[in-house]
């Protein structure tokens, strides 16, 4: 099994280091002919969406990284990779990658004082959850299955085979929402 790892901005670095610790293969699309590669999923980081999407475009990787995903792609996108997935952004009416049905909203925690740490429940089990400017998911679509709320708010969801956090699993030592993800893909093999 090959995970491809975004690796334009933010935190994919963890992410790597976190599957490798699972005894998971992974490389970094840094460009489109890493893309080009046989990948069974694909990990969105966390960082700064916008600089994310804008690179996406610029290296012509934004249609085929959703076409990929319109077409069964298991994905996992943490933060900022949750803002791209979304199908709607609150007052952001430009097209993302734009493939899971939740509406979110973006720095949703205040721009100052949006950084924090709980333990909550992920999928029934409770696992440290590092929020950093978090956004967080305020409606899913039907197909959309809810698996952690902190504080009232949608903050993970699952539809089909795209999962999205808006905290950061990667920056602990937890590979709860890893291993979930892994599930994810190898049902899709
Ligand atoms: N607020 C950031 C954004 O809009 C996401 C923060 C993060 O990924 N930690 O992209």
């Amino acid at each position: 099994m090959n995970i491809a790892v975004l690796a334009l901005q933010g935190a994919f670095a963890e992410h790597r280091q976190m599957l490798q610790r699972m005894g998971v293969d992974s490389f970094e699309v840094r460009q489109a002919s890493d893309w080009c590669r046989p990948k069974d999923g694909l990990i969105i980081p966390g960082g700064e969406s916008t600089v994310q999407l804008k690179l996406l475009r610029d290296l012509n990787l934004l249609e085929p990284v959703r076409e990929a995903i319109a077409g069964g792609l298991p994905v996992f996108g943490t933060c900022a990779g949750l803002i791209l997935l979304a199908k709607q952004v609150e007052g952001e009416a430009h097209m993302r990658i734009s493939t899971m049905d939740i509406v979110v909203r973006r720095n949703a925690y205040g721009r100052q004082s949006g950084s924090f740490f709980v333990k909550d429940r992920f999928a029934g089990k409770p696992i440290p959850m590092p929020f950093i400017r978090a956004p967080y998911i305020y409606k899913v679509g039907d197909g959309v299955e809810v698996l952690a709320e902190v504080g009232g708010k949608i903050v993970a969801a699952r539809e089909g085979s795209q999962l999205v956090t808006a905290f950061h699993p990667e920056l602990t030592s937890d590979t709860t929402v890893h291993s979930y993800f892994m599930q994810l893909v190898k049902r899709a093999l």
